[in-house]
């Protein structure tokens, strides 16, 4: 009986659950990770002020902006901030650029709701911002809950005003109305997709009325407050970039506090967890490359998005520093994308398989493929990919989980991965598991995040 009982373990992949081999000395790290994370997220609620606090943690820990022409030696320590809404920092490693650098891409925009451009309006003496949702959300979710303003308003002048209201708890906050249940029998019969329409989802900026005799008095009340508060006007609102995000704060969630709830732990929670790991990093072998991209959540288009020859243009001057070329660095260049997936919910278990969904507390989820419908528009890690990050992550003794995300046909989706590796650079995705994942309100396990802090970290020193 006793010989069987070893043949089974020597045969068979059981995954455990993180807590039953954490020691003493792991629980109190990762209770010190996962209150640094908070911190940084609680003030991190669009992808700028993402990447502005990074750089402030980044310019503490010695990196320095990469300057075009700038020679580099191994162990230094260099960011490019592209324009204000992605980061890509670097340390030089003992190799040079043509052995490869080790990349890890996370992303910092998260869902939400963007103002359009010309949002001020009076309804009914109501004033309202008209909005235009960002990313994939369910939009019921986003009706009735308490809004903060974040964001920036661009002047012609050149200068840009920076627009935060409502983090500050004596700030007031935004709200997006819905139905009273009484009078809601029509909306609460259609499909869910269309209980609540986009263009219905405008916030309520004000209701008292201008002291005159003129029109839209509520709606010159509301532009005399961002007047005498940011100094712009109705024109000014044309130029900027004003994003609605839940005014949540971060919490422990459960009552044994093993869980963070909060507002855009997708993607932040990973971004947070490399960007720790490169900052404690000392001189690699292979040089490491910290990215947070933006525009993830539209489909990483645009100048700061993953697509984007910024990305060409940062690691071209890595490259030309040794005299290496961009196309050999990245044939040899390893790259986890660091993006969330999703946790099995055992509220909503029919839309996973189980056996490959990934579980609160069991670690850092690994992604071979995303994509849907016959891995469509999947990067699909190779098997040998897979088996590298094995042998790190089990060396290193970092807890790691293969994940899926949901059942084959059930829907699916996609990362930055697949646009690492169409720059011939081996990617595998690698996250924390989420639960209510593009909901207002996340929710991760305080453990999982510590252990994919550790597999970025273990990742950079292999
Ligand atoms: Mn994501
Ligand atoms: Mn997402």
């Amino acid at each position: 009986m006793e010989e069987k009982k070893d043949y089974r373990a020597e045969l068979f992949y059981e995954p455990k659950n993180g807590y039953d081999t954490l020691s003493d000395a792991g629980r109190e790290a990762l209770e010190a990770y996962c209150e640094e994370y908070k911190r940084y997220l609680d003030v991190s609620r669009t992808e700028r002020e993402s990447v502005a606090n990074a750089i402030a943690l980044a310019e503490e820990k010695g990196f320095t902006e990469l300057v075009p022409g700038m020679e580099l030696k191994p162990g230094d320590r260099v960011y490019y901030s592209n324009r204000g809404k992605a980061l890509l920092l670097a340390v030089m490693g003992e190799e040079p650029m043509s052995a490869g650098a080790v990349i890890t891409a996370a992303h910092v925009d998260s869902p939400r709701l963007d103002l359009k451009q010309l949002p001020l309006y009076e309804d009914s003496e109501i004033a309202f911002f008209k909005t235009h949702y960002y990313g994939g959300i369910k939009k019921y979710q986003w009706t009735a809950i308490p809004l903060e303003l974040h964001g920036v308003v661009a002047l012609k002048s050149g200068e840009t005003v920076d627009v935060c209201i409502g983090r500050d708890r004596a700030e007031p906050v935004l709200y997006v109305s819905d139905l009273l249940p009484h009078l809601a029998g029509e909306q609460m019969a259609k499909k869910m997709s269309e209980g609540i329409k986009a263009e219905s989802m405008n916030i309520f900026a004000g209701s008292a009325p201008y002291a005159d005799e003129g029109k839209d008095r509520v709606k010159l009340a509301v532009m005399a407050i961002l007047n005498s508060s940011y100094g712009i006007t109705e024109a000014d609102l044309i130029s900027a970039e004003l994003y609605a995000v839940p005014a949540f704060d971060v919490r422990d969630t459960g009552l044994d506090r093993s869980l963070i709830g909060a507002y855009g732990h997708d993607d932040r929670v990973c971004a947070f967890a490399e960007l720790k790991a490169i900052l404690e990093l000392g001189t690699p072998r292979r040089t490491a490359v910290c990215i947070l991209a933006d525009k993830e959540e539209t489909g990483s288009d645009g100048v700061s998005g993953m697509q984007s020859e910024a990305f060409e243009w940062f690691m071209g001057k890595l490259c030309r520093a040794d005299g290496s070329e961009l196309g050999d660095c990245f044939a040899k260049s390893v790259c986890i994308s660091a993006d969330v997936t999703a946790a099995f919910d055992p509220n909503y278990p029919d839309v996973s398989e189980k056996r490959n969904a990934a579980k609160l507390n069991y670690g850092v989820g690994l992604c071979k493929f995303t994509g849907a419908r016959g891995k469509s528009g999947t990067n699909d890690a190779s098997a040998e990919l897979v088996a590298w990050l094995r042998r790190v992550l089990d060396d290193a003794g970092v807890q790691w989980q293969m994940t899926e995300l949901g059942k084959v046909d059930q829907g699916g989706g996609g990362t930055v991965a697949k646009f690492m590796g169409n720059r011939n650079i081996d990617t595998i995705d690698a996250g924390v598991p989420v639960i209510s994942m593009h909901a207002p309100y996340e929710v991760v396990s305080k453990y999982d995040c510590y252990m994919t802090y550790l597999c970025m970290k273990a990742v950079y020193e292999a």
